[in-house]
C-alpha cells in the first residue's frame, strides 16, 4: 500500500505512521526526518534546509522533491510506502502523483489526522521537553500551524477530489487513534 499522512503539527503523524508501518510491513519515508538527518550531517543541503526548518518555514519544493525522488528509487519502496510529512504543498502532491504514475503504483489512501488546536499546542510543548526539537517552541509552533493552514490544508481538497481522503479523529490516546486508523485501512483494503 502507498499511504500519505496529512495533519497539522502535533496531530501525531510520526507516532501513528510508525505504528501503521509496523502493522502493514511497509517502509516509511519521512521528509522531516530526512531533512533533520541532512541538517545533523552538516552537508550544504542540510545547512540550507536548516535555515527554513529552524524558523518553522517549509523547505523549498525543489529541494524536498530532489530528496524524495532519490529516496523512492531505493528497493524497499518498490511495493509500499508510508509518506510522513510529505507532500506538504500542492506542487509536491502533483509531483508525487506524476512519479508514482510512472512507476504504475498510485496512492491508495490519504489519511488526515484531525485534532483541536489547543490539543495540538499542548502536545507539541510536551514534545519540546521530551525530544528537544529546535522547532517546538511557542513562536515556531504558531507559525507552523499557520503554514499548515495556508499551504498544506489545500491538499485535503486535492485528495478528496481524487476519492482517497480518509479523515481520522486524532483526539484521544495513541492507542485509540491507531484503532481508528486500522479500521479505515481495513475498509480501504477490502474495497
Ligand atoms: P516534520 O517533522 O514533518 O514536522 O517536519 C519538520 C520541518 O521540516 C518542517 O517544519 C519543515 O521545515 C521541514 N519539512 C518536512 N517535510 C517537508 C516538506 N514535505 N516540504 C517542506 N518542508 C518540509
Amino acid at each position: 500500500m502507498l499511504i500519505v499522512f496529512i495533519g497539522p503539527p502535533g496531530a501525531g503523524k510520526g507516532t501513528q505512521s510508525k505504528r501503521l508501518l509496523e502493522y502493514l510491513h511497509i517502509s516509511p519515508l519521512s521528509t522531516g526526518e530526512l531533512l533533520r538527518e541532512a541538517k545533523a550531517s552538516g552537508s550544504s543541503l542540510g545547512k540550507l534546509a536548516a535555515q527554513y526548518m529552524d524558523q518553522g518555514r517549509l523547505v523549498p519544493d525543489p529541494l524536498v522533491l530532489a530528496i524524495v525522488g532519490e529516496k523512492l528509487r531505493e528497493p524497499q519502496y518498490a511495493t509500499g510506502v508510508m509518506f510522513d510529512g510529505f507532500p506538504r504543498t500542492l506542487q509536491q502532491a502533483r509531483a508525487l502523483d506524476e512519479s508514482l504514475a510512472q512507476r504504475g503504483t498510485p496512492l491508495d489512501m490519504a489519511l488526515e489526522l484531525r485534532a483541536d488546536d489547543n490539543e495540538l499546542v499542548t502536545r507539541m510543548l510536551r514534545r519540546s521537553v521530551a525530544e528537544r526539537r529546535a522547532d517546538d517552541n511557542p513562536q515556531t509552533i504558531a507559525h507552523r500551524m499557520e503554514v499548515y493552514r495556508q499551504q498544506t490544508a489545500p491538499l485535503l481538497d486535492y485528495y478528496r477530489f481524487k476519492g482517497i481522503l480518509t479523515p481520522i479523529d486524532a483526539m484521544g490516546t495513541p492507542d485509540e487513534v491507531f484503532e481508528r486508523i486500522k479500521t479505515a485501512v481495513g475498509k480501504r483494503r477490502s474495497a
